[in-house]
């Protein structure tokens, strides 16, 4: 066991109804994902961080400031009627509509704890995953877009959000809830081509919305120091203008070199280092991290520990840090890309 002194508390967000939601058996994305999680975190000493907290659901005003009602009615017809397929890939269960609800209103029951002085950051440990589902469209092992439910409601509330993807899997949906809104940035890693295809440089985001959203699309085999660049780069310049209140983190731990379904190159150490470094852009107290991708187990075991270490206050490197394959071109260009649209925003 690891003896760490915190410097900060993290709220740590999650339900039991999270294990009830069912792909479908030999489905990556599944219940035991959460547990890893829980064990990652408590097996690196990092319990005493934490500040256990249960979701409300999100109410129906709630999830439609990001989806279509017409989205919203049929996820909860099917829900109602038992479970059933909305995408290929993407199953509902008897209790996945609860689920749902739940992992959208993670975010907000974060916001609710942080605003109260409750934690420095807040870590929403959900199940479904939310950042391939659109408006319009469930998809991608994704029912609602939880973070994208909580950036829509913070800027009703007047706030400007950033959001950081760093999930292996471009955010399409997340994307698409906020390409035309000023409002709410978004910046995305992932590795490029991939499922679901978008996320391409040079993607940044349309009428008002103009410039508030950046890519960086990975070759495979990317490693920590194209991320790292893509901070000091992309982001921290970005954010320099833009002067974000909230930060929002999606973060899919499919990055990690030994996840079966992806191919980029970054080790747990990398997500600590990441992490850190996302933090210090707005100020303490306006940070919710949420869990989105990561189908190894162990990957996710140890790259969850270090992200939340990274949230208290700690680094935590289970693996050294990673450097030396490609990428550097992409983050150099989507540098380029940044440099001449966000003066004028
Ligand atoms: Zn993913």
């Amino acid at each position: 066991m690891v003896t760490i002194a915190f410097v900060a508390d993290v709220v740590y967000i999650t339900h039991p109804r999270y294990l009830d939601h069912d792909n479908g058996r030999a489905h990556p994305e599944r219940p035991e994902r959460l547990r890893a999680v829980l064990e990652g975190i408590h097996e690196a000493g990092l319990g005493e961080a934490l500040r256990p907290m249960g979701p409300r659901p999100a109410t129906l005003d709630e999830l439609e400031l990001a989806h279509d009602p017409a989205l919203v009615a049929r996820v909860a017809a099917m829900g109602a009627g038992g479970g059933g397929w909305l995408d290929a890939d993407t199953a509902m269960s008897e209790h996945s509509y609860e689920a749902a609800i739940l992992a959208a209103g993670a975010g907000l029951t974060a916001v609710e704890a942080l605003v109260s002085g409750a934690a420095e950051s807040a870590f929403c440990a959900v199940r479904p995953p939310g950042h391939h589902a659109t408006p319009t469209r469930s998809m991608g092992f994704c029912l609602f877009n939880n973070v994208a439910v909580t950036a829509a409601a913070l800027a009703d509330q007047g706030e400007r959000v950033l959001v950081v993807d760093y999930d292996a899997h471009h955010g399409n949906g997340t994307q698409d809830v906020f390409w035309a809104d000023p409002d709410v940035a978004y910046i995305s890693y992932h590795q490029y081509p991939l499922y679901p295809g978008s996320g391409a440089l040079g993607d940044i985001g349309g009428g008002e919305g103009w410039g508030t959203t950046h890519n960086l699309p990975l070759p495979a085999g990317a490693t920590g120091d194209a991320y790292r660049a893509g901070v000091d780069e992309v982001i921290a310049p970005f954010a320099a203008v833009f002067q974000p209140t909230w930060l929002l983190i999606s973060a899919g731990f499919d990055a990690h070199r030994a996840d079966p379904i992806t191919d980029l190159g970054l080790s747990a150490g990398d997500y600590a280092d990441l992490t850190a470094a996302l933090l210090t852009l707005v100020p303490p107290g306006r940070r919710i991290v949420f869990l989105e991708g990561g189908y190894d187990l162990e990957a996710l075991r140890l790259s969850a520990a270090a992200c939340v270490a990274a949230m208290a206050g700690e680094r935590l490197v289970p693996e050294p840090p990673t450097s030396g394959g490609p990428g550097r071109e992409v983050v150099a260009q989507a540098s380029r890309i940044q440099a001449e649209c966000t003066p004028s925003l």
